[in-house]
């Protein structure tokens, strides 16, 4: 069981085992555990009123009124009438109460010695007083807007990740393909404690760089798993900044919002391989349903008209001329089709694949070009 478990386990044993005690020890004055904390209130607070009850036990309003009515009925607190304000009453312990107070307190103490066996108990109840202060700010913080937003980094310039603008690059964490060329992998496999950036730590960023950067790229990670990616974009969009994003394009739903919306500027989607060769080279289970998808978000950057691109990395043991032609009919003859070439590195999943040489990057370029509108080679190093 993890720590977090135990936390809330703890918590629940010590609250119904002591609720427990204080009803067992109680049991002969017909008063229970839930009466008590009202019950020593009054006694310590001659006079009070409902309302100031209500307060000091922090307990809601109709809980504190009916506790406090049975106390009255059961003869052990009685309430004045206020002599100017008609609607205030006063409470107080009646002598029944005084009679047994003595034996609540020593209930109260034993209780207390009990759970300090073993325990530097005063050191505990200071602890326990700030964990109390501090469940109180729990109530009154505002929810943060995003609560399942994964951020795993974020680069904060970059001149190559989108054409022609500087920007800052943010890579959401997750991913639903396995690409072994992938050079994300801490994005895919998460590692355990992985520390991730909260949006609000991201938004205050790209505030304090408005007007010096110009757009935003969104990667990963596959973006669009994010549930919350929407309002984020929204938020980025309102500081005034372009926004990229870079999607495998199986989440054509979700893409198409984005389009509608006018909430992107610029995609690049990725085009792993030929058909046949989508499960070899993304990681997928051949019978995962991503053809569709894929096709549906392909269509939809033609229709929206959005500035966009579709890019697949080159890796030798993955790709021939072959597989980038039948690539380049898919996506037809208006695309601007990016041949990348890959770079192996420990963060790539796979990292014993290679890549072809510059020269032979050139050629095939050569050899799809008759199919697209462009070809645009990114190498690691310029030939
Ligand atoms: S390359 Fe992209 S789609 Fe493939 S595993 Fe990495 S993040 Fe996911």
């Amino acid at each position: 069981m993890s720590d977090t478990s135990n936390f809330i386990l703890n918590l629940s044993v010590l609250f119904r085992n002591t609720q427990k005690y204080f009803d067992k020890m109680l049991a002969p004055y017909d008063i229970g555990s839930g009466q008590l904390t009202f019950l020593l209130i009054i006694n310590e607070n001659e006079g009070i009123t409902m309302q100031d009850v209500t307060r000091i036990s922090e307990v809601d309003k109709g809980t504190t009124t009916k506790s406090i009515q049975r106390l009255i009925e059961q003869g052990y607190v009685s309430a004045v009438q206020d002599e100017k304000d008609h609607r205030m009453k006063h409470l107080h312990t009646t002598d029944k109460a005084s009679a047994m107070m003595t034996a609540v307190y020593d209930f109260r103490n034993q209780c207390r010695a009990a759970l300090a066996s073993g325990v530097d108990f005063d050191q505990f109840e200071e602890m326990l007083n700030v964990a109390c202060e501090n469940s109180r700010n729990i109530l009154s913080s505002e929810p943060t807007a995003f609560h399942t937003l994964k951020i795993g980094a974020l680069q904060k310039t970059t001149i190559t990740d989108y054409p022609g603008k500087v920007a800052a690059t943010i890579y959401t964490a997750g991913c639903n393909m396995k690409c072994p060329f992938c050079n994300q992998k801490d994005l895919v496999f998460i590692p355990e404690k992985y520390r991730y950036i909260t949006p609000e730590e991201i938004l205050s960023y790209l505030n304090q760089r408005s007007g010096l950067l110009d757009g935003v790229v969104i990667s990963g990670g596959e973006p669009l798993l994010q549930e919350e990616l929407i309002p984020f974009i929204r938020q980025i969009k309102e500081l005034g900044y372009a926004v990229k994003l870079d999607t495998n394009g199986t989440n054509n739903e979700k893409l198409g919002v984005l389009l509608e919306e006018g909430l992107v500027d610029f995609v690049s989607l990725d085009m792993k391989n030929s058909a046949e060769k989508y499960p070899l080279t993304s990681g997928l289970k051949s019978d995962v349903e991503y053809k569709h998808p894929i096709s549906e978000s392909v269509r939809l950057l033609q229709e929206y008209k959005v500035e966009h691109e579709f890019k697949t990395t080159v890796v030798k043991e993955f790709h021939t001329v072959d597989d980038l032609i039948k690539i380049a009919k898919f996506i037809g003859s208006d695309a601007h089709y990016v041949l990348q070439q890959f770079v192996s590195s420990d963060s790539v999943i796979q990292p014993d694949l290679h890549a072809y040489t510059a020269e032979e990057m050139v050629e095939m370029k050569k050899a799809v070009e008759p199919y697209v509108k462009t070809v645009e080679l990114r190498l690691a190093k310029e030939v």
